[in-house]
């Protein structure tokens, strides 16, 4: 009899505990997540190239990171947030998440936007020869997705004598932990 009663009362739980979680309530919390942009295809250790239609990233980017990564929009001058930056960390692609520099390769340069002399693999960023605005320019993209980062330079600083200029937008900056050099 008491087994029964037990076996009842666990019926009755289950059947308030269904009741009082209804499927409106986690529909809510999904729709939640995709208006802050979740983005399924971010990720910092999966290196498995990515090739989406430009209709695909929408959804998933934030307009900023969209406007610079596939519409290739060029952010102003001194106004994004890692021209001047100088923690210890390493920069992922804003986009997917690929690594893409390591702050020993930043260096201070007047022209206003994040720079730095080398990639932090061979592969993590790739090259476009970019004739826009009447100039001869390379763009460089990420190795992993394809979004537009910014453009290289030959004039930096030693040991490459390359500038990576890039757009703060379309970077994520992961901060060294404490004493160790963390990288990917
Ligand atoms: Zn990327």
């Amino acid at each position: 009899m008491m087994k029964q009663l037990c076996f009842l009362l666990l019926v009755f739980a289950l059947l308030l505990y269904s009741s009082t979680a209804p499927a409106e309530k986690i529909q809510t919390v999904r729709t939640m997540e995709k208006q802050d942009t979740f983005n399924p295809y971010y990720s910092r250790t999966d290196t498995t190239k990515l090739n989406l239609s430009d209709a695909e990233w929408k959804k998933v980017l934030s307009p900023e990171v969209y406007a610079t990564a596939r519409q290739k929009k060029t952010e102003l001058s001194f106004t994004g947030k890692f021209w001047d930056y100088t923690g210890q960390g390493t920069y992922y692609c804003a986009a997917c998440g690929n690594a893409l520099f390591r702050s020993d390769a930043k260096f201070a340069s007047t022209c206003g936007w994040p720079s730095f002399f080398e990639e932090v693999r061979k592969g993590s960023v790739t090259y476009l020869p970019d004739r826009s605005y009447g100039m001869v320019r390379t763009e460089a993209l990420c190795g992993r997705c394809g979004s537009h980062l910014g453009h290289l330079f030959d004039d930096g600083p030693p040991p490459t004598g390359k500038r990576f200029c890039m757009n703060s937008v379309v970077l994520d900056f992961v901060p060294d932990i404490q004493g160790t050099r963390k990288m990917q």
